[in-house]
């Protein structure tokens, strides 16, 4: 089976009803998306279809964590994700582009799969906050990078290290004393 082939379903042999599926997800399917700023996650989906004579109606509820880069401190962490979309599959002529995260898509009446990595590949995008940053332990106490944490803080401190001395501030210290 290859990597496109595991995220598809046998969309023609389905009878019409309510279908259940789970997939799940972790590094490998980013292989794909050379471009990807995600490289690590992992990625629970169970998806809901309801089949009809006119559409399909996928519910996909997508829950896991994707490894980034944290907002704060700059050190990677397994980010919490979670998302549930709706997309309604309606039966047509031929298949309509696949590649956008649209709600609704056109697919073949005699398609025999339906291919869903893209997609998926874009709800794992969009469950990533907009705010990044690492979680607090049940003391409150933020669960950051504290090494990484004093290295930036150095590295916003150097003007004030290499600060040499000079006059006019010394003369201004003199009358502020
Ligand atoms: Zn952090």
């Amino acid at each position: 089976m290859n990597n496109s082939e595991k995220y598809s379903i046998r969309i023609l042999d389905l009878k019409n009803g309510s279908h259940q599926f789970k997939f799940s997800i972790s590094d490998d399917f980013f292989d794909d998306f050379k471009g990807s700023e995600i490289k690590k996650a992992e990625i629970k989906i169970e998806l809901t279809l309801e089949k009809n004579e006119r559409a399909v109606r996928i519910e996909t509820q997508l829950t896991g964590t994707i490894n980034t880069i944290c907002d704060r401190c700059s050190d990677k962490f397994d980010c919490p994700v979670e998302l549930n979309e709706i997309l309604i599959a309606e039966f047509g002529n031929a298949n309509s582009d696949l590649s956008d995260a649209d709600e609704k898509i056109i697919i073949a009446r005699d398609a025999v799969i339906l291919n869903l990595k893209k997609h998926f590949f874009d709800y794992i995008n969009m469950s990533l906050p907009v705010r990044r940053v690492h979680n607090e332990d049940q003391n409150g106490n933020s669960l950051c990078n504290k090494e990484m944490l004093d290295r930036l803080e150095n590295i916003n401190k150097i003007p004030e290290a290499s600060k040499i001395s000079d006059p006019r501030w010394d003369e201004l210290k003199k009358l502020l004393n």
